[in-house]
C-alpha cells in the first residue's frame, strides 16, 4: 500500500476526470480500447462497492476526427459546433465500453451558470445522486455549445472539481498525460522528480508559479498543470483528496489501486 491505494480503498464515492489528451490517440481518434479497459478496471471497483462518476472532456477532439474538414476553423462557432458532434461520438465511445459489462451510463452536460443556481445546483445532486444509487455511470462534460467564453467553465479539472464538490465525493482522480506534479517542468528538464505527495497546496502553486512549471495544454486539452493544482485547491477546501497521474500507462486505475502506479497524492 502507499498514500495513493490508500486513498482509493477508503473512497467510496469516487470522480475521475479524463482530458482530451488522454482519450485520443495521437491519431486524434478517442481511443476505444483505452475506455473499453478503463470501464474494466472501473467495474471492478463498483463490484466492492464503490461509486463512479466520471468527467469526461474530448467533445472537441472527437468532433475534429469526424469533421475532419473543419480543422482550421478556429471560430468559436465553429469550436462550439464541433463541441455538438464529437459529444454524440464521445458518449457513443464510453457507452461502447460499459455496455458489455452490463451498465448504463448517463450524459450530464453543465455550464458555469448551472453551479451559480441554487435551483439547478439541487436537481444536479439529486440527478447525480438517483442514478449512482441505480447503478448508472454518470459521465460529464461542459455544454460546450452553449458556453461562450464568458461564461465558461473553461476547463475540465475545474468541472470536475465542482461536480466532485457538488457530488460530496471522498476522492477525485485526475487521468492527464502526465505522471503527476514534478517539482520542474519534465518536459524541459530531464532530471525533474515527481512529488508523490503534496500537503501545502499554496506552497506547490507557487513553487509552480516560480518555476514556470506550468506543464502546457496539450494540443486539445485546455489545461495545464496550473487548472489541476486550482482544482486540488478548490476540493481540498472541502476536505476532499484528489490524485493526478497518467491515465494511458498500462491499466493505470488498477495500478494505483494496487500501490505500483505513480501518481501526485494531494492530501489534507
Ligand atoms: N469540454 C471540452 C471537450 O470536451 C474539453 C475541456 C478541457 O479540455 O478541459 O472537448
Amino acid at each position: 500500500m502507499n498514500t495513493i491505494s490508500e486513498l482509493i480503498a477508503k473512497a467510496r464515492k469516487i470522480v475521475i476526470k479524463f482530458g482530451s489528451n488522454t482519450l485520443a490517440g495521437s491519431n486524434g481518434r478517442i481511443n476505444d480500447t483505452l475506455l473499453a479497459e478503463f470501464a474494466e478496471q472501473a467495474f471492478s471497483l463498483i463490484k466492492q462497492g464503490k461509486q463512479i462518476v466520471i468527467v469526461s472532456s474530448g467533445a472537441q477532439v472527437a468532433g475534429l476526427s469526424a469533421m475532419g474538414k473543419w480543422e482550421r476553423k478556429r471560430d468559436i462557432h465553429y469550436r462550439q459546433a464541433l463541441c455538438a458532434v464529437g459529444q454524440v461520438k464521445l458518449m457513443d465511445a464510453w457507452e461502447r465500453a460499459f455496455t458489455p459489462l452490463g451498465i448504463h451510463i448517463a450524459q450530464i452536460l453543465l455550464t458555469r451558470d448551472d453551479f451559480a443556481d441554487n435551483t439547478r445546483t439541487l436537481n444536479m445532486r439529486n440527478t447525480l445522486f438517483t442514478l449512482v444509487d441505480e447503478g448508472i455511470v454518470p459521465i460529464i462534460n461542459e455544454n460546450d455549445t452553449v458556453s461562450v467564453e464568458e461564461i465558461k467553465i473553461g476547463d475540465n479539472d475545474t468541472l470536475a472539481a465542482q461536480s466532485a464538490i457538488l457530488w460530496s465525493a471522498d476522492l477525485l482522480i485526475l487521468f492527464s498525460d502526465i505522471d503527476g506534479l514534478y517539482d520542474k517542468n519534465p518536459k524541459e528538464n530531464n532530471d525533474a522528480k515527481l512529488v508523490s505527495e503534496v500537503r501545502d497546496i499554496s506552497a506547490a502553486k507557487n513553487s509552480v508559479k516560480t518555476s514556470g512549471n506550468d506543464g502546457g495544454a496539450g494540443e486539445f486539452g485546455t489545461g495545464g498543470i496550473v487548472t489541476k493544482l486550482d482544482a486540488a485547491q478548490r476540493i481540498m477546501g472541502y476536505g476532499i483528496p484528489m490524485i493526478l497521474a497518467h491515465g494511458t500507462r498500462t491499466r493505470a486505475l488498477d495500478a494505483l489501486v494496487s500501490g505500483t502506479g505513480q501518481g501526485t497524492a494531494f492530501i489534507i
